[in-house]
């Protein structure tokens, strides 16, 4: 199959033929229909998580596809479903999966990949084992996933907008729901406007809340913003977002969410909230940068400060119910694809982001 693989810190990924193995007893053979372009992915391409990166590595984690084969343990899912994958692999048995947290399984590594000494799912053309990121890699014509990283969805739901629920809208959306629960009424400061922002604002909306306020330096994100639920709009070139904030809420918002992962907006996140408030961070800050807040502050007015990884999902129930929120017009992924590419395009879709011109850029695999 065709796949773009990362090789090195140098920026760019280069298209290949690699050869993807049939299905083990718990895998999945799926045909990728298309897959999203996610900052996670950027971070490995532009070297800043490169620590963490396995070359040859195959990025991508943001998908939906048609199952083409399944192994003999495999249950519920069966070739010719519609599914997505999802990076919240799970264990099933370890105390995290067992207490209803599988988004943080501690035996994740027993199914992101096969163990040591089995055949690779993925080898190059010089016969080298080809990682998959997260245990997915869907920038290549198929993905081989094991089957606690696939959910099976609604034929019904377009395969292209299904991608989207793979990783940013569950991380926004899950975020408001499940990570903070957010109360309606209330009032929310989203800082970072793309995929995963957009979609916190999103859930802000289905949630109920009076104002959310969207934060982000291009004036085009904040009326994306404003398109999809956000009532009111700050942008630091105008000022001191955290000040802005405070006056247009009279104090600080119930809730903030930091979707860009500095150190910089994420304690600024925390300067937006009132006291009582809760601010959640799902940006990927590298190991290794501290935060830094007044104790005094946190201690004295009550504030709550808190991670939020892939919106603290059990995807196998979230997923289908965004669908059915994106099928009722309720949950907007239309408006989401700024920019539709082909694999070969994905270098310019990766420059498109980082220029921040796209909510999100979407790979059509073609059917
Ligand atoms: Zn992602
Ligand atoms: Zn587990």
């Amino acid at each position: 199959m065709r796949a773009a693989i990362l090789r090195d810190d140098s920026g760019t990924l280069n298209i290949e033929d690699v050869t993807i193995d049939k299905p083990d007893r718990n895998e999945v053979l799926i045909k990728t229909v298309a897959s999203g372009l996610c900052h996670s992915d950027l971070h490995f391409i532009d070297g800043s998580w490169s620590f963490l990166a396995m070359y040859p590595m195959l990025l991508g984690h943001e998908a939906a596809g048609v199952v083409q084969a399944i192994g003999e343990d495999v249950v519920g899912i069966q070739a010719g479903d519609h599914v997505i994958t999802c990076l919240s692999m799970f264990c099933g048995y370890c105390e995290r999966c067992l207490t209803g947290h599988s988004y943080i399984c501690s035996e994740r590594q027993q199914v992101q990949a096969r163990q040591p000494g089995n055949q690779p799912r993925i080898i190059d053309n010089d016969g080298a084992e080809v990682n998959q990121f997260t245990g997915i890699g869907s920038f290549g014509e198929e993905m081989l996933v094991h089957q606690n990283g696939v959910v099976k969805i609604s034929n019904d739901m377009p395969l292209d907008r299904a991608a989207l629920v793979g990783c940013g809208v569950t991380t926004g959306v899950g975020a408001v729901f499940r990570s903070a629960e957010v109360k309606p009424g209330s009032t929310v400061a989203v800082v970072g406007c793309g995929g995963v922002g957009i979609s916190t604002i999103q859930g802000a909306h289905l949630a109920g809340a009076r104002q959310i306020i969207a934060v982000d330096l291009e004036q085009q994100k904040l009326d994306w913003a404003t398109q999809l639920g956000a009532t009111h709009t700050v942008n630091p070139n105008d000022g001191d977002p955290v000040a802005q904030v405070l006056e247009l809420t009279s104090g600080g918002v119930d809730y903030s969410f930091e979707a860009i992962g500095l150190k910089q907006t994420a304690e600024q996140a925390y300067g937006m909230i009132r006291a009582g408030g809760l601010a959640t961070i799902m940006g990927m800050i590298p190991p290794g940068v501290n935060l830094e807040i007044d104790g005094a502050d946190l201690f004295l007015s009550a504030k709550r400060l808190q991670g939020s990884i892939m919106g603290s999902n059990n995807f196998k129930v979230d997923m289908p119910h965004l669908c059915d929120l994106y099928l009722g017009g309720r949950l907007k992924l239309d408006e989401m694809v700024s920019r539709t590419i082909t694999l070969d395009e994905i270098n310019d879709g990766f420059t498109a982001m980082k220029n921040g011109e796209v909510v999100r850029a979407v790979i059509d695999f073609g059917t």
